[in-house]
């Protein structure tokens, strides 16, 4: 597979305190597949097509606010990776691409933001693949924090599936509009593995597919998941026979300890090299 890294030193120095320290270290366990030319390296950066989606996405008064707080720039670095890598898998050069972030962007709605996140990166790669002609879309979201920005955004989009897997109670499922919400509670990594088995054992059909990938599900990071590196490798094993040839697209999300952060996006990547 042609496998594609996001990634942009500004990262690590200015992004978000608690997520920052993670990127380098994650990144740095990838050199040897690199060297190796498994893993292609992009470097981000921000043009007019990531400001334009920016305003459709977000409201000026979000984005005033966030300008405010002194994570635009950073943020919106963050989003235009994951669009240049949405833009590169649609266009066939790439079929996986992993995006490191400086700051996250699930809980971002149009005109509210909280918990790490600025921009809602997911969204507005959705908005540029729409623009490229693709119609039906597939979020899976891993971070244990429910995806609150991106269902408020995109909820209302039959044409976008959106699957949650978060640390409540519970599952609810909406098949008129496409959400699915699976509460796992403290999931260990049998627990975990056996509900992606259940949701990706079921008939789904769309032509892209985007995985929201926070690692603060790693029983020694700050979520409330108890998973292993076991639970990433066996994420990346069903995505990749899920996906089956479609595009894939990772983008980082939760996970502060530099530590899980070296092992966790290194196990997820060496199932797709
Ligand atoms: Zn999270």
């Amino acid at each position: 597979m042609r496998v594609g890294v996001f990634y942009h030193e500004d990262f690590s120095v200015y992004g978000y305190p608690v997520l920052k320290d993670r990127v380098a270290p994650a990144f740095n366990s990838l050199q040897d597949l690199v060297k190796a030319g498994r893993v292609m390296v992009f470097t981000p950066s921000v043009g007019e097509r990531a400001l334009h989606l920016l305003n459709k996405v977000h409201a000026p008064s979000l984005i005033e606010d966030v300008t405010r707080e002194g994570y635009y720039e950073v943020s919106l670095l963050s989003a235009a990776g994951v669009v240049e890598a949405a833009e590169k898998l649609q266009a066939g050069e790439l079929d996986l691409a992993f995006c490191f972030v400086g700051a996250a962007g699930h809980h971002a709605s149009r005109d509210h933001y909280w918990g790490f996140c600025f921009f809602n990166d997911a969204a507005m790669a959705v908005v540029r693949l729409r623009e490229l002609g693709v119609e039906r879309i597939m979020i899976i979201d891993v971070d244990p924090h429910f995806g609150d920005g991106t269902r408020s955004l995109l909820g209302s989009d039959p044409q976008v599936i959106h699957i949650n897997f978060h640390s409540g109670q519970g599952d609810k499922e909406d098949a008129e509009s496409n959400n699915y919400d699976y509460g796992i509670g403290a999931a260990d990594d049998s627990l975990f593995m056996d509900k992606i088995n259940e949701v990706m054992g079921r008939q789904w059909e769309y032509e892209f597919l985007i995985v929201i990938f926070g690692h603060d599900s790693h029983f020694l990071d700050y979520g409330a998941f108890h998973l292993s590196e076991l639970s990433y490798s066996f994420l990346a094993r069903k995505v990749k026979e899920f996906a089956a040839g479609k595009p894939i697209l990772f983008i980082l999300s939760g996970g502060s300890n530099p530590e899980v952060g070296r092992t966790a996006v290194r196990a997820i990547i060496q199932e797709f090299v």
